[in-house]
This record gives C-alpha cells, structure tokens and sequence, in this order.
C-alpha cells in the first residue's frame, strides 16, 4: 500500500480523501492554492504546499507544478479526486512517466473515454446500445442534416470532448442544425480545445441512469447498482438517489449487466460510472463513461455499505477489489442534496464569501460531506458546491422525511445557499411521487421558488 499520496484537489473531495487515507495509515500532502492556505483540509492534510495562485488554471490544473510537488515531498501517487485533473489524459500519462502511480484508471482508458464518440463507437461494437445517431465526427452541419433526417427531430448535436454539460445543443428541426452546429463547435473549442461533434436523437423525458462500476488489475469488474441522477439542472447534478425506483426488476438487470459489458469491453480498471440515459418506455441507452470517482459516489457507498474511495486506492496501488460481486447488497434508499453557495432566486448566481456561521445536520443515517465550518470562506474561484447532506432511509419515503429533518437542521449564516430551494423540493408533490425525469427542474423551478418567496415573505411579517 502507498504511504504517503498527493491530493489534487479541495473542498469536500479533499476532506473524503484525507479521511480515507488516515483509516489506511496513509499520509497525505495536499496542494493547495494561495486561496486555499486556511481551508479545513489544509488543517488535516499530514503536510501543506502551495502549488500557485488562487486561479485554477495556475494551481490545482498546474501539472508541472504538482507532479515536482508529488516527487519532492516523497509521494508515490496522486488522487485526483472530481474535477480539475481527474480525467485529463494527459495529465495522468504524465505522472504515469514520472514515476508516480494516478489514482485511477490508466491514461490510455481515460483518453478512450474521454473521447466520446470513440467510447460511443467502442460499445456499439460491444453490443452495448446506444443513442441512435451519427457514426463517428460529423463532417458539417449538411452530414448532421441527412442523419437527422433519417432517425427525427429533435436531435442534439454534442462534443466529443465534451464535460459538465457544455458543447451540446438541441436542434428540433432541420433550420435549427446550422446554429446548432455552430454554436456546439465554438463552445467546444473554447471549452476543450477541440470541437469534433456528433449527433445523436434526443431523448424525450428520460432518466439519467448511471451504474456505479470498480475493475482492478486481476480482471475483475464489479457492479454496485445504479443511480438515478435525473434531478438536474442545466446538465448539471442536484439531488441523486440510490436505487432508481423508475427501473423494473427486469430493467434493472439489464442495465447492470449493460454496465458489466461496457466495462469488460474497455477491461476498465478504477472505480468508474457508466452513464445511460432511460427513454419512458423503459428502453435505454449507453450515453458515456465517467473516470473518476464521482460527487454521488457516497449514495452508492450508503446502500451498499462499500467504501468506494478506500477500493479504488487500493485498486491503485495493484491490490484486488476486497469482495465479491456477489456481497453485493443493496439495502434502503438514499438521497444526496447538493449544497451550492448560489442564490436561486437570482437565477442561481453564485453567492461567496464568509460563512459567519455554519451548524451541520448529524443523526442516523444522516452522513454531511463538507470543508466549511463557522468563520470559513467560500472563495469566489471554484465551483459553488460547498457540501453535500446524504441520507438514509428504509426506503424513498423514509428518505426523503429524514432529508427534510436534515435540511430544516442545517445552518448557514453569511452566504446565501440552495438548501431552503432543496427543502422545498423535498415537499413537492412530483418529486415525492418518483414522478420526475431530467426536465423537472426547468419545468417545476418557477413554482419551487415562488413557495420560496412566499413563505420568507411569511416569516419576515
Ligand atoms: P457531459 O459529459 O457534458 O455531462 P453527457 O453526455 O453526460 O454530457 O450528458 C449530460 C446530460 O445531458 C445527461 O445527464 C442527460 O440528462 C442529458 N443527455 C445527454 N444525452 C442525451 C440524449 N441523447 N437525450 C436526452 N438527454 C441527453
């Protein structure tokens, strides 16, 4: 096992690390920025080092900067964490040459993933389904025009290279695929440097399906059951729950077993997603293939009992998964609330600063991912996610009650956060039903923060 690895990375994935490493009896070294010299993983990390100035780009994306720190202060890996560097392929084959091991799957499997189209290609082969759409890069907006034609509008034209959303845009008919294609290309060379698209049919009202999937370096590859990640907005991730209710028993396996095949297609070898995305009449379709661990990992570790992060360093460092698939359990439901310093009622313009005061939910089954605390900052400079409540309950019901306890109990003076507009959530009607897919929250945030308003109005009369 390592005995002491770098962290690339802040916040509560920081915090997650730094934790895990101190069960295993491994030290850290964390990279901080100069923004980041005062946070709550910098006080628990074994040792501190600045790598750059509070910009991203001149610190925790510094590659040069963190590997001389990882080989200087004696480490032999480093965890990337979410984010950042954590599915840059360039970045991990440069610390693979260095020496260093990278805390997750080699840079050869994150360049076949990264490249979505290519992933896309790789498991139609595999007899994986996917979204029906183009064969490979689109040659101009004329080639996306004929296949449109051929498979029906709406379409949505993506990035290869895409991530967190950007490079996509819908076309609902045929005048719509020039814009479409201009503007998925700029935004994708500006975004990622490279704007190879394809298309592929849009799915109307679906559920974001992922399978949450570990390989290690014997060949064995592991599936610990879905999540459901429709709750979103703009592409990006809010509320996430283990298991999917939406799924049939039958649907459920062969969502499972579609994951396992994707996996062994790539001979995956890390804790890693597959991402599919579920039509309402319960057919689904492979969408892509995440490298790392992720944000919602925890729901996953909640109704499992499988520590996630604690497999894939062990992966890591040569050591096989430490159990079977078929130990295995899912057990109760659990929800994960995202807690961003963000105003929605401002059309959820980030909100940063200092964190006056700051009171945690605690109980059974109550679990908080954060690095705030009374009197800390929320810089301006990363993203807004500044915590994460997950739950446990018996099953949905439960969970959501003990979400509600959960929220009502957290207290954030200073900053203005989403936790009032997630508590909300947790009443309305659709959403307590299961009866939501990836539109609810363009379609139900208009009246979400109308209760919002009316009931602060209430509480200042
Ligand atoms: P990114 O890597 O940028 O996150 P994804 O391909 O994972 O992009 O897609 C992000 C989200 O967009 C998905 O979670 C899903 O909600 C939606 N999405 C992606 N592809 C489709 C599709 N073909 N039809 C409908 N929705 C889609």
């Amino acid at each position: 096992m390592f005995k002491k690895i770098l962290i690339a990375n802040r916040g509560e994935i920081a915090m997650r690390i730094i934790r895990c490493c101190q069960e295993m009896g491994i030290d850290t070294v964390l990279a901080v920025s100069e923004e980041d010299r005062d946070t709550l993983p910098a006080q628990f990390a074994t040792e501190v080092v600045c790598v750059g100035p509070a910009r991203a780009k001149d610190s925790y994306l510094n590659q040069n900067a963190l590997i001389t720190c990882a080989l200087g202060t004696g480490c032999e890996a480093i965890h990337p964490g979410y984010g950042f560097l954590s599915e840059n392929a360039d970045f991990a084959e440069k610390v693979e040459k260095s020496g260093l091991t990278f805390i997750g799957p080699s840079s050869e499997m994150i360049r076949l993933a990264g490249d979505k189209e290519s992933a896309r290609s790789l498991m139609k082969k595999s007899g994986v389904p996917v979204v029906p759409g183009s064969d490979g890069i689109l040659k101009d907006p004329e080639e996306a025009r004929e296949i449109a034609e051929k498979i029906g509008y709406p379409v949505l034209i993506k990035a290869s290279a895409g991530g967190g959303g950007r490079g996509m845009r819908i076309a609902q008919n045929e005048e719509e695929i020039e814009n479409a294609f201009q503007e998925a290309q700029a935004e994708a060379l500006a975004a990622f440097g490279n704007g190879d698209l394809y298309l592929e049919k849009l799915i109307l009202k679906p559920h974001h399906i992922e399978v949450q999937i570990l390989g290690d370096h014997d060949g064995h590859i592991i599936q610990l059951g879905e999540r459901d990640c429709s709750m979103q907005r703009r592409n990006q991730k809010l509320i996430e729950e283990a298991p999917a209710v939406v799924l049939s028993p039958k649907t459920r396996l062969d969502i499972q077993r579609a994951a396992l095949k994707a996996a062994k297609a790539v001979r995956y070898e890390s804790a890693g997603t597959v991402e599919f995305v579920l039509d309402p009449s319960g057919k689904f379709y492979f969408i892509e293939m995440n490298t790392r661990i992720q944000v919602e990992h925890t729901v996953t570790e909640m109704v499992t009992g499988i520590d996630l992060m604690r497999e894939q360093i062990r992966i890591a460092a040569g050591l096989p998964i430490s159990f079977k698939q078929s130990e295995v359990h899912v057990n109760g439901h659990a929800i994960e609330c995202r807690i961003n310093a963000e105003n929605p009622a401002n059309n959820f313009a980030p909100c940063p600063g200092k964190v006056s005061f700051a009171h945690l939910p605690a109980g059974m089954n109550v679990r908080v991912e954060s690095a705030i605390y009374s009197g800390s900052r929320v810089s301006p400079y990363y993203d807004s996610m500044i915590g994460k409540v997950i739950v446990k309950g018996g099953g949905r019901l439960d969970a959501i009650r003990k979400m509600r306890v959960a929220l009502e109990e957290m207290t954030i003076d200073g900053v203005t956060t989403n936790t009032d507009f997630l508590y909300l959530i947790m009443h309305e009607r659709d959403y307590v039903r299961g009866d939501f897919d990836t539109s609810y929250l363009k379609d139900h945030t208009d009246k979400i923060l109308k209760w919002d308003s009316e009931s602060k109005k209430r509480r200042r009369a």
